[in-house]
């Protein structure tokens, strides 16, 4: 049986940020002031639903500013892109994910600060909604997207909203603007709870990847957002979803992403995956130290910067057939990070025969090295696997054939 050495990969990554102790958990909420600062983990989701995950991906956690892509989402389903920008901006507004401040037309800039993020809540079920019926709603939706039932943590919900003076301000400032309706105290409740909503690593990376494949559930196939609202979605997280770190963020990693204070971080590769990492300890901007960390390395090792001018194309595996004792794995395009997971997971998936595998790369038009690294680790499994292995590759495009063990592939033309 052949094994995937993506998990593998992940662990390294992790091995390779876990010396980083420095940041702080968080500590305006009494309740997070005491979380374990050591968890550390990182997942990924495919929009074909395959989940690759290593560290402690089963560790629950609140959502906290994470649920607030969400929430937009969902507002933008269910009231439409007209009602939601009235209410709420698009722009960056290169502050902090607290600050009190409006636009010129008394709007909060963007819905991934919790000004925005509180205008947005108070839209969900409508505006003459209860706390309760508003905040089951969300939870029953993120479970759906998470595919498991989700619960919220009541207790560190109240201990957020026994010190919430900064975000009461916010929703009086909103309330005296006329952009919420609601009582203050009940619209930061309900923005509260909604932030309090407990995730794994694995279920944001899940959740996440709903969003990369423009609403349709990976692992269920249900339609659950229409594609211009996931659109809508990652060009605001793009844009705002590392608050005043978010220039930064896009012009480093290059992935739309969203972090939370309890130190969760998510991103998306629109069309490709779901990312989501945990670790509590933060920076000075509110942002996991280790999960930026992981992100910049699978930015940079994986090719998955968004402004990369690198060619990318989907149905990396043209075909598997066999003639005879020998079984021909065809690829096209480019081979990247996805590219590569495709191949991996078509060969693990795949009862081979016969004695001779050959890698079929002439419609291959490049190689990125983390694409190198895996299509030459999964040759190397399928050889281990007591098969031959053997590449075509007219054009060499793979530049090195050499297997982690120091043994060569070999070339047939
Ligand atoms: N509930 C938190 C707050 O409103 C969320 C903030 C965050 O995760 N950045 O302060």
């Amino acid at each position: 049986m052949l094994t995937m050495p993506i998990p593998e990969y992940l662990s390294e990554i992790l091995d390779n940020v876990r010396a980083h102790t420095s940041g702080e958990v968080a500590d305006y909420i009494p309740e997070l002031k005491s979380a374990n600062p050591h968890p550390l983990a990182v997942a990924l989701c495919t929009v074909d639903g395959h989940i690759y995950s290593s560290g402690d991906d089963e560790i629950e956690f609140t959502m906290q500013s994470i649920s607030k892509p969400f929430a937009y989402a969902l507002a933008l389903q269910e009231c439409g892109p007209t009602e939601v920008f009235a209410a709420v901006a698009v722009e960056p507004s290169g502050e902090a994910f607290n600050e009190l401040s409006l636009d010129g037309e008394n709007r909060p800039m963007n819905p991934m600060i919790n000004a925005g993020a509180i205008a947005i809540n108070q839209l969900i079920n409508g505006a003459d909604s209860t706390v309760e019926d508003r905040v089951e709603k969300l939870r029953k939706y993120f479970s759906e997207l998470a595919g498991r039932e989700l619960t919220i943590d009541r207790v560190l919900a109240e201990s957020e909203l026994g010190a919430a003076d900064r975000n009461m301000s916010i929703a009086h400032m909103l309330r005296n603007y006329g952009v919420i309706e609601d009582e203050a105290h009940d619209a930061v409740l309900s923005y509260t709870l909604q932030c309090a909503i407990k995730v794994t690593a694995r279920d944001l990376a899940v959740m996440t990847a709903t969003l990369a494949a423009g609403g349709t559930h990976p692992i269920t196939g249900k339609k659950l957002l229409d594609a211009r609202v996931c659109r809508l979605t990652l060009s605001v997280m793009a844009s705002a979803g590392m608050y005043d770190e978010a220039g930064q963020w896009l012009s480093t990693v290059g992935i739309p992403a969203k972090s939370g204070v309890a130190g969760g971080l998510i991103g998306i590769l629109p069309g490709q995956l779901g990312i989501a990492t945990f670790s509590p300890r933060l920076n000075a901007k509110g942002n996991s130290v280790r999960g930026v960390e992981i992100f910049k390395q699978l930015s940079d090792d994986m090719g998955l910067h968004l402004m990369s001018t690198e060619p990318v194309s989907g149905h990396a595996v043209r075909s598997i057939t066999r003639e005879g004792d020998t079984t021909f794995i065809r690829m096209q395009g480019a081979m990247n990070f996805s590219a590569s997971e495709s191949f991996l997971h078509a060969i693990v998936e795949h009862k081979f025969q016969g004695n001779l595998v050959v890698l079929d790369l002439s419609r291959v038009l490049t190689f990125h090295s983390v694409a190198i690294r895996m299509i030459k680790e999964g040759l190397k499994r399928i050889r281990d696997a007591g098969f031959e292995v053997a590449i075509l590759d007219p054009d060499d495009v793979l530049p090195d054939v050499r297997f982690s063990d120091g043994t060569v592939c070999s070339q047939i033309t």
